[in-house]
């Protein structure tokens, strides 16, 4: 049966944990899984990466990984902790002499038109830009020969994309799933989703929220992410399902796809 890698290149909230200026103790842990840059994963296959966001530590993480190429991104939305890594895809281009292809919703091409005008106004520049392919995602894609499906949510009033490649999913900056995008997140092994913090949020689920929606789509695993400071690793492990785990940065496994 064929197979991807996943790796949870990135499982900390838009601030990243440590937060900056905070002395709590979750940001002064000594346990390395406390420690978590902003959302991203990887799927890796046939000799293929694919990346989900460019985070502002993306460049930090590829080097962490020992990322050795970059065929493709998706975009999940547009927001900060998601895009802002764009520029430092660069040296993939240099490597591989081409551009990346990219996957994202029109609302997220629209916000990255504008927070990278310099990459999209054409103007004449002495300097290397980052070189990408856009594509609008509008339903099930075939990368590679992967099938991978977007996965519409809502994150307050955003919209956003989750993915699901084969027996697992990625869902990350949701506070609302609608029943047909519920019905595409049915008989996963493996569930990765945004679990902010205990404290409801506007924009995200919260623990209680996340838990919820495993006992409702009945995944095998579920992994949260998009975590802050508020959850210690350890300590909230030993209070959650023994199916549901904080994920953590470099966390990898195998998906059935
Ligand atoms: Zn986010
Ligand atoms: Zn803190
Ligand atoms: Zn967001």
């Amino acid at each position: 049966m064929p197979s991807l890698q996943l790796t949870v290149l990135g499982s900390g909230t838009s601030m990243g944990v440590p937060t900056l200026g905070c002395q709590c103790g979750v940001c002064r842990s000594a346990d390395p899984h406390d420690r978590r840059t902003r959302p991203s994963v990887l799927l890796s296959y046939g000799g293929r990466e694919v990346l989900i966001d460019t985070t502002p530590d993306f460049r930090y993480q590829a080097m962490r990984h020992g990322l050795g190429r970059l065929d493709a991104i998706l975009y999940t939305h547009g927001h900060a902790d998601h895009i802002l890594g764009l520029d430092d895809i660069r040296p993939f281009n240099l490597k591989q002499k081409g551009v990346v292809p990219i996957y994202a919703s029109e609302e997220t091409i629209q916000t990255l038109r504008r927070t990278f005008a310099y990459i999209f106004d054409d103007t004449p520049t002495a300097s290397s830009l980052p070189g990408v392919e856009i594509h609008t995602l509008n339903g099930p894609l075939n990368l590679f020969g992967t099938e991978i499906v977007p996965v519409p949510a809502m994150h307050g009033p955003t919209r956003v994309m989750g993915f699901r490649f084969g027996k697992a999913a990625y869902l990350t900056d949701f506070s609302a799933v609608p029943e047909s995008s519920k019905a595409m997140l049915r008989g996963l092994d493996d569930f990765v989703l945004d679990a902010l913090r205990y404290t409801p949020h506007p924009m995200h689920s919260n623990v209680a929220q996340s838990l919820e929606l495993v006992r409702e789509l009945a995944p095998k695993r579920a992994w949260f992410t998009h975590i802050c400071h508020d959850l210690g690793h350890a300590e909230t492990n030993a209070k959650l399902p023994e199916n549901v785990r904080l994920s953590y940065d470099e966390l990898s496994f195998e998906v059935k796809v």
